[in-house]
């Protein structure tokens, strides 16, 4: 899957996907993430949905697919299996998944209280626009960076 979003995807220096809990649950329910806080609007219009499932994503084939679906989007919701983000840096693409596994947190927990207000098109691409671009990424990034080669010096060596 990794390699065949690489192939895909010249742009694109890493793949972020682990089985969170919360981007599992939004694969359970084959959403996307949808535009009703500032930082869920980064996704606006810039993920898609894999509307499949056929077992342990392991052969070449089925990574082609998984990368035709991502097209070029930052962010995959693999039914059934999980999230899946990508970056023109590995701090951009890590910065997309935990976005995105808090958005899926938050709209989870917004539904399960009542009926989520969708902010329109044009103010969550304006949104998007503003934070949805990889260097704002890389930004937010950086403290959790900072903070995990404090904790963990050895983490690289
Ligand atoms: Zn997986």
């Amino acid at each position: 899957m990794h390699a065949q979003v690489h192939a895909a995807r010249p742009d694109v220096v890493a793949v972020a996907h682990c089985h969170s809990v919360h981007g599992r649950a939004l694969a359970a329910l084959g959403e996307l993430i949808d535009p009703i806080t500032q930082e869920s609007c980064a996704f606006y219009e810039d993920m898609a949905l894999y509307d499949a499932y056929t077992g342990v994503a392991v052969d070449a084939e089925e990574g082609r697919r998984i990368a035709a679906a991502l097209g070029s989007r930052k962010a995959l919701v693999l039914r059934n299996h999980g999230p899946l983000t990508v970056g023109e840096s590995v701090d951009a693409a890590a910065w997309w998944f935990l976005s995105m596994e808090r958005s899926s947190q938050v709209q989870l927990t917004a539904r399960a209280a009542g009926r989520p207000v969708l902010i329109e098109h044009k103010a969550a691409v304006a949104t998007r626009e503003q934070l949805g671009g990889d260097l704002v990424a890389w930004i937010n990034y950086q403290p959790l960076w900072q903070d995990i080669s404090r904790s963990e010096p050895d983490l690289l060596s």
